[in-house]
């Protein structure tokens, strides 16, 4: 399949009107052919219209002819082969084995997807019979979900398969009977052209409205931000830096209809390393931590940022350890020339501080992320809100509090977050069950004995958590709850069977049901 430089819009290639953009591949630094033109607010806005026109016949279709449509389009990416392999490689600067690893993955949310869709659930169908001899008599109610309308997705740079332009954002709407409009990444526009057409061929071979699925080209804070005030548009899925989420939130607030926002932001992921555990494997917690810390260069939405712990001969076996396995650490390519460029920044204003010491500082190189360590102490990293933010790239910083109350002070102070680790032993259970109150309040995922890198797609994920780690703490966008964000209720209170949906007639298509408030199988 070529790569044109086009956007896909209505089933069709289109070109942009506006300024062009080139791909890079931060391994050669060198840029990529061919030019990809911003779409002007005109394709944009006909893109909105013809999402808006397939929004009722997609949203009727069976979960049956969903199911198809979601594994069609991880046909249509296998299909791709090499082509789109070798494009994520050059375009990414990610090695081979993580692209084929997450195409998998990305493939693998879809039929994921499919299954939730077949098993039923979702339309979390409620039944209360009427009561006509109460007093008052209760009238005959039932509830399902239906889809939100139209959702404008933003593609993330750090996952560029997973997280784009069919990731999970993608699926969970298209489950949910949603059309998309995805906003491609302007770090990956030639990988976004391929998975978009397998997307817009699985749309034709389905026989769906060309509507269902637009492919958005470009780069510039105007095109994402005509897209989220276009009335059509009832949900915004986003992946990336703090500013760009709440630019958008701030967008989406000041419509004159407003819509939710699901921004994943940024996250510094603390890890609680216990005394217990500690005393007893700190050099082996060490080295683990070094692996979870450099996995894609760091550029992990889940990378440990921050490690609490208290002082001592413990803690400093576990940094030696640590800083031993980052320094000899090379320098990798990072996603894009602006990512690499704030990781340095970050690392220098660490690095330069006069309240941090620097443990570790692999040797860097332009466009590129080398390992580095910190340490602070409690008391600056309490008093300086700074040393909180996230540096995105292979860098984190240790701080070393004086005993316990002071480990707890630290833990409060800090801003929501998509995972807390504790490393624990069973010494520590007494520690460890007096952080769960405060870390369910800071965080999405808890997690022990392990690191945050690594989020499972299951049923169970929280991929989420208080702001600014996301923007709606109450959702999940890994998993099959990300589906809850592009649904909402409707209730039917006394329509004939003939007139109600299908999942909410008596004899109706099987799905789970509460039934006057029993949960039972149709
Ligand atoms: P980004 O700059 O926020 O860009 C994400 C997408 O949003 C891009 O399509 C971008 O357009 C668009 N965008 C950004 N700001 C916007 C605004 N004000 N109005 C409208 N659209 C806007 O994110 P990034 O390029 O992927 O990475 C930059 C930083 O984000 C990283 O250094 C890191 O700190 C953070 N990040 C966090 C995560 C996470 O999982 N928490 C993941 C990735 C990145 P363009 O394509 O034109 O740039």
């Amino acid at each position: 399949m070529m790569i044109t430089g086009e956007a896909l819009i209505g089933g069709v290639a289109v070109q942009g009107t506006g300024t062009p953009i080139r791909a890079y591949n931060p391994a050669l630094q060198e840029s990529m052919e061919p030019a990809f033109y911003a779409v002007d607010a005109q394709q944009i806005d006909q893109a909105c219209r013809l999402a808006d026109a397939a929004f009722d016949a997609f949203r009727a279709l069976g979960d049956e002819a969903r199911a198809v449509f979601l594994e069609t389009i991880g046909e249509q990416i296998m299909a791709l082969g090499e082509t789109l392999v070798e494009r994520v490689m050059a375009e990414s600067g990610l090695p081979r084995a993580r692209v084929e690893g997450e195409r998998g993955r990305t493939v693998g949310q879809l039929k994921l997807f499919a299954t939730l869709l077949r098993e039923g659930s979702w339309h979390d169908v409620r039944i209360d019979q009427a009561l006509p001899e109460r007093t008052p008599p209760r009238p005959d109610l039932r509830m399902r979900m239906i889809a939100l309308g139209p959702v404008a997705v933003f593609a993330a740079s750090n996952f560029p398969l997973a997280f784009s332009v069919a990731g999970g954002d993608t699926a969970s709407a298209l489950a949910a009977g949603c059309p998309v409009l995805l906003k491609a990444h302007s770090a990956h526009p030639g990988t976004s052209e391929l998975v978009g057409r397998a997307i817009v061929k699985a749309v034709e071979l389905c026989g769906l409205p060309a509507g269902v699925f637009a492919l958005l080209t470009g780069s510039g804070n105007g095109i994402g931000q005509e897209l989220v005030r276009h009335p059509a548009i009832k949900a915004v899925g986003f992946t990336g830096s703090r500013s760009g989420g709440m630019a958008l939130m701030a967008v989406a607030a000041a419509r004159p209809v407003p819509i939710p926002v699901y921004a994943e932001m940024s996250s510094i992921n603390p890890v609680f390393l216990l005394p217990q555990a500690l005393a007893a494997r700190a050099e082996a917690i060490g080295q683990g931590f070094a692996g979870s810390l450099v996995l894609g260069v760091g550029q992990m939405c889940t990378n440990p940022g921050l490690v609490i712990a208290i002082e001592g001969a413990d803690l400093e076996r576990f940094a030696s350890s640590a800083a031993q396995a980052l320094t000899g650490g090379a320098a990798c390519p990072m996603l894009s020339p602006g990512i690499a460029g704030s990781y340095q920044r970050g690392i220098t204003q660490l690095a330069e501080h006069a309240d941090v010491a620097t443990l570790a500082l692999a040797p860097q190189e332009q466009g590129k992320g080398a390992p580095a360590l910190f340490r602070t102490t409690a008391a600056a990293f309490l008093s300086q809100h700074a040393l909180s933010e996230e540096v995105f790239g292979p860098a984190s910083l240790v701080v070393a509090c004086r005993d316990l109350a002071e480990l707890h002070q630290v833990a409060e102070s800090l801003e929501g977050q998509l995972t807390a680790t504790l490393q624990l032993d069973d010494g520590d259970l007494a520690v460890a069950q007096a952080l769960l109150p405060l870390l369910e309040r800071k965080a999405g995922r808890i997690l022990a004995n392990g690191f945050p890198t690594g989020v499972e797609v299951c049923s169970a994920m929280v991929h989420g958590g208080p702001f600014p780690s996301t923007s709606d703490g109450r959702s999940t966008s890994v998993g099959t709850g990300a589906i809850a964000r592009f649904l909402r209720p409707v209730a039917y209170q006394n329509l004939a069977q003939a007139l109600l949906p299908a999942v909410l007639r008596d004899n109706g298509a099987a799905a789970w049901r509460r039934r006057d408030g029993e949960l039972t199988r149709n």
